[in-house]
């Protein structure tokens, strides 16, 4: 074994990953290495027998950052190609159905009550025109209806208008998720009976990262909703954002929690900040393009089965970057002319694009 790869597998402990790592590494270079013989199908269907087990440390997934940008595509999109379509697209529709006014202090959102972004505040949706836009979606192509609310948890009498919502928006032929705040164990329980497949609830960065972005939760919080989702029967949607100033280390403990998750969400977003004017991070650096697209892999790599979805952000990157991150693993995007409050990627655009990639929808 060459000494660069001693130093590597010196950073990882043992288990599943180094034998993926050292896998993947031995496909890449095998005329160095060719007295191994672990393929890198064995190492990924290692990760698949595992996958009740805790999977990852923070050192664990860092060192996966840390691969030569070459060797993490090639194993990134290695497990893409293994697990998925590597040319099919899901297509998620994401409406605002009660917009800012929000009490909690999340830096990165014009949403918040506490920052002046000129949002406008809007009640409640009523039903019949989540359903419109819902159509609308449908339409357009889309395979799943986010519905996002702001607010810090739900009341109760607006979990019902929810439901109902959910209900004939499933009725529609598409898939539902929902994005509401935190959950007790009672209401997910009820969003679940409502029919609601996914529940979306962002980890956002990593724990120790997290006290500089939001104050009015904890870390803790928010797994205590995602464990509510999960024991309801719903999938869970969790990712975070990128670019909020945060380290790689921060980025890693991230993924590692969330590939370390009971059972991993079913669909990760991986968002770019959007730098809203009147936010906090209105003028945080951007994030080097290469680092996000090795988020994106990481991502991939870690979570196998997942959708990986290529998130806020979008309408800031070019075609290429995109593509890049397609093949990294992304096989999901958020579609549709607005994301909540901010712009998204046109549809005619992403039409355009996936034509140009011979990249398909899901539901085709
Ligand atoms: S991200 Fe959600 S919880 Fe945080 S301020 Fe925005 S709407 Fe409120």
């Amino acid at each position: 074994m060459s000494i660069d790869a001693k130093l590597f597998c010196s950073r990882i402990s043992a288990g599943w990953l180094h034998q993926f790592i050292i896998a993947s590494r031995i496909c890449i270079s095998h005329s160095i290495h060719c007295c191994m013989s672990v393929s890198l199908s064995e190492a990924t269907h290692a990760l698949k027998v595992e996958s009740s087990a805790p999977r990852f440390t923070t050192a664990q997934v860092e060192a996966l950052f840390e691969l030569p940008f070459n060797d993490l595509l090639f194993q990134a999109h290695s497990v893409h190609r293994k697990h998925f379509d590597p040319n099919e697209l899901q297509l998620s529709s994401l409406l605002s159905i009660k917009t800012g006014a929000c009490p909690e202090d999340c830096k990165y959102c014009p949403q918040s009550a506490r920052f002046k972004t000129g949002l406008s505040a809007e009640r409640l949706m009523r039903i019949d025109a989540i359903v419109a836009a819902a159509k609308r979606a449908k339409q357009a192509g889309a395979g799943r209806f986010c519905m996002g609310a702001a607010w810090r948890s739900p009341k109760d009498k607006d979990l019902l208008v929810v439901e109902e919502a959910v209900r004939q928006v499933k009725a529609l032929g598409l898939e539902t998720c929902a994005t509401l705040g935190m959950l007790t164990q009672v209401q997910a329980e009820s969003l679940s009976a409502a029919g609601l497949d996914y529940y979306n609830h962002n980890l956002d960065t990593s724990e120790d990262y997290y006290a500089e972005i939001i104050t009015t939760r904890t870390y803790q919080d928010r797994l205590d909703t995602l464990a509510h989702v999960r024991d309801a029967g719903m999938n869970v949607c969790s990712g975070g954002i990128v670019g909020m100033g945060e380290s790689r280390s921060d980025r890693a403990a991230m993924l590692a929690t969330l590939a370390s998750l009971p059972t991993p969400p079913q669909s990760v977003p991986i968002n770019q900040l959007i730098k809203v004017p009147g936010t906090p991070l209105e003028n945080e650096a951007d994030l080097d393009e290469f680092e996000f697209i090795r988020t994106i892999a990481v991502a991939r790599i870690t979570m196998p089965t997942s959708y990986v979805r290529l998130s806020a952000g979008r309408e800031t990157m070019n075609d290429q970057m995109q593509a890049m991150c397609f093949f990294a693993g992304a096989n999901s995007v958020f579609y549709g002319d607005e994301l909540l409050t901010t712009n998204n990627a046109s549809v005619e655009h992403d039409r355009a694009l996936m034509a140009n990639l011979g990249l398909y929808s899901l539901q085709h």
